[in-house]
């Protein structure tokens, strides 16, 4: 299986390419049509007989600028990212946005801890972010990493959800607690953290409802979810992930924020990146939500889930030498 640096950069690699296109005036290096990734080697010096064009730092900041808003980065981040490197002389421009940009996503990134056991997981955000499929992956990674894992399917509001999260459980071969439709999830969920106990999980998965009749509804059900799992195990949930779909862009913060008040959250999956030219979303999350991006979903299979890993993401954003 190929490196979380690898997996992050092929999941990147639409947002590279766009950002590689919008920097070309100023790298000198024309944008290849195909999305390689660029490098010192696969660097095109300026065409024979025609002098490359003075660049100044001014040139290439509002190439950045222009790159960055593209990327969906979002002003605010934005304009932060350039004051920094105005500020900071040390190193040439590429290497001071890569490191200012590390910063911000550093600043919030936190490793996970899991301690008491189970450490249960709720994945909250609305329909379609993938926020079901985000569940079978994290089944099968913490599988990968030697945890038990229980599955437990507390939208009870849509049949198909469910049926989808069984379907998941029994790729990734672990068990599943499920209700029947209309049950109540807090119920379903003390369930599950009951059988986990018992029959000694290491992990649940709870896969909590992303739409009701109203989203007060919603969010008052997330809070009992919550305060029953915490009866159950102290410091229960310690996790609790919101599922944002990149190709949305910063349209998902304001919809974000609404989860994150009512739900704890406490990080965040970042879905979809595979399919958009918008990945400095994540930017974006950690400089306004100031929440940790703890995976990012690189496509529609079981294993396409990676931890994320700034130092990766920083570099698989900028790929060709300027
Ligand atoms: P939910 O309604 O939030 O539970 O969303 P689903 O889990 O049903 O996912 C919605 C769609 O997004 C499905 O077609 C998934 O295959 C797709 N999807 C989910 N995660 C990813 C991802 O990381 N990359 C890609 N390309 N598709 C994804």
């Amino acid at each position: 299986m190929a490196s979380i640096f690898d997996r992050i950069k092929a999941g990147l690699s639409k947002t590279a390419q766009q950002i590689r296109e919008r920097l070309s005036d100023v790298t000198g290096a024309p944008a290849p049509a195909s999305a390689t990734p660029g490098g010192a080697a696969t660097a095109s010096p300026a065409p024979a007989g025609k002098p490359a064009p003075r660049v100044t730092e001014a040139d290439t900041l509002e190439a950045v600028e222009d790159a960055l808003i593209m990327a969906d980065v979002g002003l605010p981040a934005t304009t932060h990212i350039l004051a920094a490197v105005k500020g900071d002389r040390s190193g040439g421009v590429r290497d001071r946005v890569k490191r200012v940009m590390l910063g911000i996503l550093d600043r919030t990134q936190r490793p996970i801890e899991i301690g008491a056991r189970p450490h249960v997981v709720l994945v909250v955000g609305v329909n379609g972010t993938g926020k079901t499929t985000t569940v079978g992956k994290l089944a099968r990674w913490h599988q990968t990493q030697g945890h038990r894992v229980l599955v437990c399917a507390a939208d009870t509001f849509r049949a198909a959800a469910v049926e989808q999260v069984a379907v998941w459980a029994e790729r990734a071969n672990v068990d599943i607690v499920r209700a029947q439709m209309g049950a109540d999830p807090a119920a379903v969920t003390f369930d599950a953290v009951s059988a986990a106990k018992a029959r000694g999980h290491d992990i649940v998965l709870v896969d909590t409802a992303g739409r009701l009749h109203t989203r007060a509804n919603l969010m008052a059900e997330l809070d009992k979810i919550r305060r029953v799992v915490g009866r159950e195990v102290p410091g229960a949930p310690q996790e609790v992930l919101l599922v944002l779909d990149a190709t949305v862009g910063q349209n998902g913060l304001s919809q974000a924020r609404e989860f994150m008040a009512a739900s704890g959250a406490n990080g965040i999956v970042l879905t979809k990146l595979d399919g958009t030219a918008k990945g400095g979303v994540a930017i974006a999350i950690a400089h306004e939500l100031k929440l940790p991006i703890r995976f990012v979903g690189v496509g529609e299979s079981m294993d396409d889930l990676v931890p994320f890993d700034a130092t990766a993401y920083v570099d698989a954003l900028f790929t060709s030498p300027w």
